[in-house]
């Protein structure tokens, strides 16, 4: 099971009981962006593009701890930028166990022999370790040399010394389907606990706007990977109804409030993959934002997404709807053939608002002042910034 049973009780009985409450919105995964600097520059990755001032925030360990208590979802995945920047991260990681978070620390694996030794093997703790493919593949789409078989290192030391890992695999329209199906084959060898995959989002700032895929072509990759899937052991870390999604099989709308994002300037409107503004505390996000304006058939830049970010929280709601649809697909797997489920109409939506020169100005007078000053300072100590910061 890629998702301990104790695991899947509690976050089942968490999602029940909130249903039991008829809370209509109420949050699956917490996602903690502690920081925005990276030590590396992905071709499709659209969260690094900022000046060093924003890159060289941090949140405190108090700050994520209070973000958990707002929050209360029984799952966090602290993201970035690379977390292991973060020299607090074991203390924030300890923290969140303490509570009985179950954690997934998202990381490129470069720094994990370096740091490993900070953290302790748990039920409720996770490596999540970032490979989008084999090794030509992933290098490619982290613009690297040489960063697969580091990853691949990391897993199998994290493995050797009884950890719980999974691995994050983002698809562009360049993946080849038979070569992702040889490539989830050799993660199980290599005895992760679980793959977690999902098409990219088309993040305006990334650097690379020619890969990311469609929803048509999201939905014909991933019936393929699934057909070529049949009989092999993969374990997903997502909702069997997720996948079915993925393979073009529901028509969901998206649920952006099931996994809300803190990071170092307040909770992000309206998902972790879009930032059109920060509300000041949690309450404020699930209060005050225009939901509605936002998921595919909305809103301009939700066109093509199916990422989990919007899709796993209305996966998981319709389990508890439709128990024996989730049973079913458990048993049998996504389809893989016939008639597809019918595309949202995307008559209705609303243009695109591109205020990205607005929003770094936004957030830059949000600095504390003395980061500012320290510019030049921090350039000339990049380097060793990204080692360790
Ligand atoms: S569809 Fe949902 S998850 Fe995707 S970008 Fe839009 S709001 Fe975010």
């Amino acid at each position: 099971m890629a998702v301990p049973l104790m695991q899947a009780v509690r976050v089942g009985s968490y999602v029940v009981k909130q249903h039991l409450k008829r809370r209509e919105k109420y949050p699956l995964v917490l996602m903690l962006e502690p920081l925005l600097r990276c030590n590396l520059a992905c071709s499709g990755c659209g969260k690094i593009d900022y000046p060093a001032e924003i890159l060289n925030q941090r949140l405190s360990v108090q700050e994520c701890l209070d973000a958990d208590a707002e929050c209360g979802a029984p799952v966090v995945a602290v993201a970035g930028g690379e977390p292991l920047l973060h020299k607090e991260m074991p203390q924030i990681i300890e923290g969140l166990i303490a509570r009985k978070r179950y954690v997934y620390l998202c990381t490129n694996g470069l720094l994990l022999e370096k740091k490993i030794d900070d953290y302790k093997p748990s039920p409720f703790f996770s490596w999540d370790i970032h490979l989008d493919g084999d090794k030509s593949m992933h290098d490619a789409s982290v613009c690297q040399q040489g960063v697969y078989d580091r990853a691949v290192a990391a897993i199998k030391l994290a493995k050797s010394k009884g950890f719980r890992v999974s691995i994050n695999c983002t698809l562009f329209d360049n993946a080849d389907p038979y070569r992702v199906a040889a490539f989830f084959d050799s993660v199980m060898e290599l005895g992760v606990d679980g793959i977690m995959t999902a098409p990219g989002y088309a993040y305006e700032r990334a650097p690379d706007q020619e890969h990311f895929l469609n929803r048509q072509n999201t939905k014909k990759l991933f019936r393929e990977i699934f057909r070529l899937g049949k009989g092999h052991k993969w374990r997903f870390t997502q909702s069997p109804l997720f996948l079915n999604f993925l393979a073009g099989n529901e028509q969901y709308h998206c649920t952006p409030w099931g996994k809300p994002l803190r990071t170092v300037f307040g909770w992000q409107r309206p998902c972790y993959l879009l930032g059109e503004g920060y509300a000041p505390t949690f309450e404020a996000l699930m209060n005050e934002t225009q939901w509605d304006q936002y998921g595919t058939g909305n809103y301009e830049k939700c066109a093509n997404c199916m990422v989990h970010s919007g899709y796993e929280a209305t996966a998981v709601k319709d389990a508890i709807k439709r128990p024996w649809h989730i049973a079913q697909v458990a048993l049998t797997g996504p389809k893989v053939e016939g008639v597809m489920a019918p595309e949202i109409d995307l008559s209705q939506q609303r243009q695109a608002k591109y205020d990205y020169n607005e929003q770094v100005a936004e957030l830059m007078k949000k600095l504390p002042k003395d980061s500012v000053k320290k510019r030049t300072a921090v350039r000339r100590v990049k380097k060793v910034a990204v080692q360790e910061a």
